[in-house]
């Protein structure tokens, strides 16, 4: 299968056609150069004997070099089973937030083509959002492939992907109403929602929030001890976020915190909470 908001590259003889056995999800790369064209090229060379299904430019651009159909050459024993996109940029730097929003983009279309869950997995044998190093020797021993800063950024993909898979659920004030499955929601404008933090999440938690458009709101996060406190904002003022060009807001919640209320005005927005990695 072709994306339909990639460029097409391919075709490339670094692959094998017809090659998939499984979809589990999408690996991250780092291209560890800052040429979009330079590594599509080399993985049309033969000699390089590497490709990847895709490649995610600095200011976004998707490319395709490989169709999904077929098994593309990234990350060795995980080939068979994982989409594979080459990130332009160096290992230990955060993608640009255009990468951010193309890549949740990319993660939506995958859930949706192939049943893919939208969750973070670092389980060569699981299923959703991955990342090289974590296959360990089996998939070459790139660790470092593609950096923390930019494994610490999977929430925000996440988010993205999210929002454009569930963009609305019709609701009452507040939702969700049970504790299942309450790590992400979506908000409507003009609401003031509440999401409820998983007991399972131990230690401090991530809360992103995520929109298209211009996004304005408060976010508080209240305490198992009942206090009250400012998510986004200083400490006397309600935690302000504002979401400006299709970005997200992330914050930590401190431990035992138990839920988050996002207050929205014009636009909805999505959330998601998450274990800090
Ligand atoms: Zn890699």
């Amino acid at each position: 299968m072709k994306c339909p908001f990639a460029q097409w590259q391919g075709p490339t003889s670094n692959q094998v056609s017809g090659g998939m056995k499984d979809h589990r999800g999408l690996v991250l790369h780092i291209a560890q150069s800052p040429d979009a064209q330079g590594t599509i090229n080399w993985q049309k060379n033969p000699t390089a004997q590497v490709s990847s299904h895709f490649v995610n430019d600095v200011d976004g651009t998707l490319y395709q070099v490989v169709d999904t159909d077929d098994m593309a050459w990234a990350e060795m024993a995980g080939n068979g089973e994982w989409l594979s996109v080459e990130n332009i940029g160096y290992s230990g730097n955060p993608l640009t937030n255009a990468q951010v929003q193309t890549l949740g983009k990319l993660f939506a279309w995958i859930s949706q083509n192939f049943n893919v869950p939208l969750v973070a997995t670092d389980d060569p044998n699981g299923s959703g959002l991955g990342w090289h190093g974590m296959g360990g020797d089996a998939w070459g021993g790139h660790l470092q492939c593609p950096g923390d800063p930019i494994k610490a950024q999977r929430p925000q993909i996440l988010a993205v992907a999210i929002a454009i898979v569930n963009p609305q659920i019709p609701t009452t004030t507040p939702i969700p109403t049970s504790e299942d499955n309450m790590n992400q929601s979506n908000i409507p404008e003009n609401t003031l929602g509440t999401v409820i933090v998983p007991r399972s999440i131990t230690g401090n938690a991530i809360v992103t929030v995520a929109a298209f458009g211009d996004a304005i709101g408060t976010a508080d996060v209240r305490s198992r001890d009942g206090s009250v406190k400012p998510l986004f904002g200083g400490s006397s003022t309600p935690g302000a976020f504002a979401i400006l060009d299709n970005a997200s807001s992330s914050a930590v919640i401190p431990p035992n915190s138990d839920v988050v209320w996002i207050k929205t005005t014009t636009i909805p927005v999505s959330v998601l909470i998450e274990p800090q990695p």
